[in-house]
């Protein structure tokens, strides 16, 4: 999940995602011959999909995850032999927080696994990216699969997606993520992601430059001077990266309000300049920030619909978020859901042996 960096990513930018407890599993097992079978408990539980290794057709399901994977192996020689997977998740599928990259990376570290393939995380994330990219059709960055790959729980990982350097930055004790389904699906294929991407391009390539990462906020007028509905999207971006770094010293200092004005700046640019939010999703952010232990919020994933993040008093995040939640469904018939953090009363429920 993005705490803070949103639509950067494909501008070479900086981005600061966290890892949340939820998790795509994969079980496999090799077979002798180029087959591949997979299934998924979470989409039409119970049925077999089935293609040969290195003839990879996009099918517009969901095996298309699977088949950009073994598709780039097979191309790059490092598999020759199928498999047969068994996949299961409790991410909750696309809710911005990135169920996709964690499919793609589960099932590249259970082939890297059975077959001894020599690939390290941050390979292995780019394969997860480029196989997105090639099959499912969404021209993605690469911050999903880094951090699936990479990220570790309890820190943000600060990454520049130009080099792919990271930093570990942990999270302060007094701070907790809440992070809330709107109930609003997005759809990155159809959605206006790659759309937006194209004016992210195009802006850089009239501000003469090889991606926005390079443009900074002293460079502004010069991108006021760009046609609508180009500037404001790289004002966007630009003022985005710069609120990353700030989130880091942030983090760095434990300053929990400090990071929330940051959230919440970020918000009013996706929706504003950026236009990626939707009514419902202001709303929830609008109610989430009402309450007295939300420091800021915003929409978190590629837009559209999704979850929103929030900063809240570490131990009182469930609560504000529950009482935000009950508003918000009864103002849109909507179904919402707390993804994060879990109830203090279900999660002792789930452990209670009786
Ligand atoms: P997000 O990554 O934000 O959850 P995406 O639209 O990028 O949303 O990816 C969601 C898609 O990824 C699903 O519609 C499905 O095709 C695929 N997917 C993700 N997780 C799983 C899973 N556990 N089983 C089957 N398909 C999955
Ligand atoms: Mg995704």
């Amino acid at each position: 999940m993005n705490l803070i960096g949103e639509h950067t990513d494909h501008s070479d930018g900086f981005v600061l995602p966290v890892l949340i407890p939820q998790e795509t599993r994969v079980e496999l097992e090799p077979r002798r011959d180029r087959v591949v079978r997979v299934t998924s408990a979470n989409v039409e539980a119970g049925t077999w999909h089935e293609h040969e290794l290195g003839s990879e057709e996009p099918t517009g399901t969901w095996t298309d995850h699977v088949r950009g994977v073994t598709r780039i192996l097979a191309r790059e020689g490092l598999l020759d032999r199928g498999f047969v997977a068994r996949v299961s998740s409790d991410v909750p599928l696309g809710a911005g927080l990135a169920s996709s990259a964690a499919l793609a990376v589960a099932l590249l570290r259970a082939i890297r696994q059975a077959f001894a393939l020599d690939l390290d995380d941050v390979a292995l994330a780019r394969v997860a990216q480029r196989a997105e990219r090639e099959m499912a059709g969404a021209n993605v960055g690469i911050m999903d699969q880094m951090a699936a790959s990479v990220g570790a729980l309890g820190e943000a990982l600060f990454l520049d997606c130009r080099s792919l350097a990271y930093q570990r930055v942990p999270l302060p004790d007094a701070m907790e993520l809440v992070v809330v389904d709107s109930g609003v699906v997005h759809r990155h294929g159809s959605g206006g992601y790659n759309e937006r991407r194209a004016q992210c391009e195009e802006a850089a390539r009239l501000l003469g430059v090889a991606a926005l990462r390079d443009v900074t906020a002293a460079d502004l007028p010069r991108i006021g001077s760009l046609r609508e509905p180009l500037a404001r999207r790289a004002r966007h971006v630009v003022s985005e990266n710069e609120r990353v770094l700030e989130a880091v010293h942030a983090l760095r200092a434990g300053d929990v309000p400090g990071l929330g004005e940051l959230l919440d700046a970020s918000h009013r640019s996706l929706r504003d300049d950026f236009e990626v939010s939707t009514e419902e999703v202001d709303l929830l952010v609008g109610l989430v920030r009402e309450q007295e232990a939300v420091h800021g919020a915003r929409i978190t994933g590629g837009g559209f619909g999704g979850s929103i993040v929030a900063v809240a008093d570490a131990g009182e995040g469930h609560h504000a978020a529950a009482l935000a939640v009950a508003e918000y469904e009864q103002r849109t018939g909507l179904d919402a859901k707390v993804l994060l953090p879990p109830h203090v009363l279900e999660a002792l429920a789930g452990n209670d042996p009786l």
